[in-house]
């Protein structure tokens, strides 16, 4: 205890700076096709805070609501996909690859593994979970339910 946690970093042209300053609650890869879809990559790394310890240094994303309590901001510059919203929950994730330094979190799952492409060979040893963590109850499409991740996590730890 007592090492500072900051975490930093951006957009690809740098229009967008964002600073979090506690360890995240969670860092999870999510195989979903709206993860898929707003990267365009196989699937995405998210990095998640609370709300207090998340905030944007530099500049303001763009907004699009994915999902009723979901938002996935972008850079209206460079088009860098940086981040979700979970509104309900008032966590903010973050792509890993926007991290100034994306070695500095470790991974702890995959989920939504039901839509993994084929030609992804996950060899990491983590936990693979077909859907949400636990599913969420009357949720069809769009993201996890970060909390509910966690505390399937602390169950397992
Ligand atoms: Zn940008
Ligand atoms: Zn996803």
């Amino acid at each position: 205890m007592g090492k500072h946690h900051i975490y930093e970093g951006g957009c690809l042209c740098g229009a967008l700076r964002y600073r979090a300053t506690k360890k995240p609650v969670g860092v999870a890869h999510c195989h979903c096709r709206n993860c898929q879809r707003h990267t365009g990559a196989a699937f995405v790394t998210s990095v998640g805070f609370t709300g207090d310890a998340f905030s944007w240094t530099k500049g303001q994303p763009a907004l699009y609501n994915s999902s009723a309590n979901g938002q996935r901001g972008f850079c209206s510059h460079c088009g860098s996909t940086v981040s979700f919203h979970w509104l309900d929950i008032g966590t903010d994730w973050v792509h890993a690859g926007t991290l100034d330094h994306p070695e500095t979190v470790t991974p702890e799952l995959h989920f939504m593994t039901k839509t993994q492409v084929s030609w992804i060979k996950l060899n990491d040893g983590l936990p693979c979970y077909p859907r949400y963590v636990p599913e969420r109850k009357g949720s069809t499409e769009g993201d996890p339910a970060y909390t509910e991740i966690q505390k399937e996590l602390k169950r397992n730890r």
